[in-house]
C-alpha cells in the first residue's frame, strides 16, 4: 500500500531515543524529509542524518530542550527554514518519573509537565499555525502512553501528563479539523527502550516481571510503535482524528 508520504516533511522530537529514532527511520523509509530533535545525545541523530542523506533525503538536526518555550520556538523555526515547510509533527520526546505522590514537590510536577505535556501544546500550536497558513493540512501525532487512561502507582505526574495528551489530542482534533489537520495519539505499553531504566539490564528477573503482565508474553519494540506513527502520519489515515491507539500487547485491557 502506498502511504503517499514521499516528499513530505516531518519534525520529530526526541529522535535520539528508542521510539523517536524508529519513527524517523520509518518515515524516511517512505521518502519523508526530516528534522531530528535531540537534547543530550547527538550520536543517534547523526547516524540517522547520515543514513537519510545517503538516500537523497533532506535531514537536519536540532538540539533543543523541549521544556524551554524558546527552544521549541527555535526548533520549529529551524525546521520550517531548512525543510521549507512542515507536513508532519511527531511529539515524541518524553521522560518517565517514578516517585511516591506523598513525597512529591512542585519541581517534580513542573519538570514532567513541561517536558511531556507543555512542550506538545507549544510545538503543536506553532506548527498548526504554520499549517493553517499554508492551507494544505497536516498531521500531528503524539507519543502518549497506555497510562493515558489508567493509573499506575508512583507515576502520578507521568499519568497526568499522558492523560493531558489525550485531552490535548481530542481538543486540537476538533479545532483543527476545518484546516484538514488531523491530531492523534499513539499509546505504547511496555516497550524495550532506555526509558525503562537500568533495571532491565542489571536486575535479573525484572524483564520477566514486566512480561508476566502482558498477555502477548513479550515487551513491544520501538519499530512496532513506529509503524503506527507512520500510518497516522500518512494520507491513509485522513478520516482519523482525535483518537488514541493502544499498542501494548493487550496489557491495558487485561489489568484487574
Ligand atoms: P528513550 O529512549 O528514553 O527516549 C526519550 C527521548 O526523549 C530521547 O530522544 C530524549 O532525548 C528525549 N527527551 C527527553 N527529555 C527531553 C527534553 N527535555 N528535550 C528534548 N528531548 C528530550 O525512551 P522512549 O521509550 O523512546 O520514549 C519516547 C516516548 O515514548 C516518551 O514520550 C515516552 O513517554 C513514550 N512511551 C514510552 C514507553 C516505553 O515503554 N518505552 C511506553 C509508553 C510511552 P536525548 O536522549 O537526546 O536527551
Amino acid at each position: 500500500m502506498d502511504l503517499k508520504l514521499k516528499g513530505k516533511t516531518a519534525l520529530i522530537t526526541g529522535a535520539s531515543g528508542g521510539i523517536g529514532s524508529a519513527v524517523a527511520e520509518g518515515l524516511a523509509a517512505e521518502g519523508v524529509h526530516t528534522c531530528l530533535n535531540y537534547n543530550s545525545n547527538d550520536k543517534e541523530v547523526r547516524r540517522l542524518q547520515d543514513l537519510f542523506r545517503k538516500k537523497g533525503l533532506k535531514s537536519e538536526i536540532f538540539k533543543a530542550d523541549i521544556s524551554s518555550n524558546d527552544d521549541v520556538q527555535n526548533m520549529v523555526d529551524f525546521a520550517i527554514e531548512k525543510l521549507g515547510h512542515i507536513d508532519i509533527l511527531i511529539n515524541n520526546a518524553g521522560i518517565s518519573y517514578h516517585k511516591k505522590f506523598l513525597d512529591m514537590e512542585m519541581n517534580d510536577w513542573d519538570k514532567v509537565m513541561d517536558i511531556n505535556l507543555k512542550s506538545c501544546f507549544i510545538a503543536s500550536q506553532l506548527v498548526a499555525r504554520h499549517m493553517a497558513k499554508r492551507g494544505v493540512g497536516g498531521k500531528i501525532v503524539n507519543n502518549s502512553s497506555m497510562v493515558e487512561g489508567v493509573a499506575r502507582p508512583n507515576l502520578t505526574t507521568y499519568c497526568v501528563s499522558k492523560g493531558g495528551l489525550g485531552a490535548l489530542a481530542r481538543s486540537l482534533a476538533v479545532e483543527l479539523a476545518p484546516y484538514n489537520i488531523q491530531v492523534n495519539n499513539v499509546n505504547p505499553g511496555i516497550i524495550e527502550t532506555k526509558i525503562l531504566g537500568d533495571k532491565l539490564e542489571n536486575e535479573p528477573g525484572f524483564k520477566q516481571h514486566l512480561i508476566d503482565f502482558i498477555p502477548m508474553g513479550r515487551l513491544g519494540t520501538a519499530e512496532e510503535c513506529a509503524d503506527l506513527f507512520v500510518f497516522l502520519a500518512s494520507q491513509r489515515s485522513n478520516y482519523i482524528t482525535g483518537a488514541s491507539y493502544y499498542i501494548d500487547g493487550g496489557v491495558t485491557i487485561s489489568q484487574l
